[in-house]
């Protein structure tokens, strides 16, 4: 009630079907829209959740020539059409309010077994620019609703890279090279790893390996949504 309440006194457009947006709480995205954003259960590789590999492969090419850092990766959706703009809305617009039924989408999964959950972080530069870690955010509610602890400054972002996405497989890599370093004890702890996306998983890779490095047990990646590849 509130919330449609709120949307009448700040009405907005639907960035993926140019409505209005009808509830405030995940506003600007419409209701009919948000109900289109669905789990993926289509084929992906057991390991590290790269969607479309062979109906009849159960691990994909990269994570069988080189088992990855994370035991595995737990992902949502894919990251296509309106999660693209619920993700694009809170990270480059600021729409906190999107956090709680983003994060909503994630509660399903089952964590039993984790100590812990880290998220992904940035650097203190992008922190200052955005005004927040979005990953942040999704572990915050994730540690509050499963009841684990939340590890916020153990993983810490200290060097200032390009964004990945403009980069190369290999770019991608010696760009995240010494990017993060642990502070503090995670001796064998079950850690979930926290990310919005997932594009080729070097960002991931490289926080796990530092995570295993320090002597965590195992690293499990939860992300929002996976990026297509070809
Ligand atoms: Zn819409
Ligand atoms: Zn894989």
């Amino acid at each position: 009630m509130l919330s449609r309440l709120l949307n009448l006194l700040y009405p907005s457009k639907c960035p993926s079907c140019k409505g209005l947006s009808d509830v405030f709480s995940h506003s600007p995205i419409c209701s009919s829209c948000w109900s289109k954003i669905t789990k993926y259960t289509g084929p992906s590789c057991k390991i590290c959740a790269k969607p479309f590999i062979s109906m009849y492969a159960e691990i994909c090419s990269e994570c069988l020539k080189k088992a990855p850092p994370f035991s595995k990766v737990i992902n949502y959706g894919l990251y296509e059409g309106v999660l693209v703009d619920a993700i694009n809305h809170l990270k480059f617009n600021g729409l906190k309010r999107l956090v709680k039924p983003l994060s909503r989408l994630l509660l399903n999964f089952d964590f039993q077994g984790m100590d812990g959950v880290v998220p992904v972080p940035l650097s203190k530069k992008r922190l200052i620019e955005r005004g927040f870690n979005q990953s942040l955010l999704f572990a915050q509610t994730i540690s509050k609703e499963k009841k684990l602890p939340l590890f916020m400054d153990i993983l810490l972002k200290v060097k200032e890279t390009a964004p990945q996405t403009c980069l190369s497989g290999k770019e991608r890599l010696s760009n995240l090279k010494n990017a993060f370093i642990i502070k503090g004890n995670i001796r064998n702890l079950r850690l979930l790893l926290v990310d919005d996306v997932m594009t080729t998983g070097t960002t991931v890779s490289e926080c796990s390996k530092q995570l295993i490095n320090a002597g965590a047990k195992e690293v499990v990646v939860l992300t929002l949504a996976r990026v297509r590849m070809v």
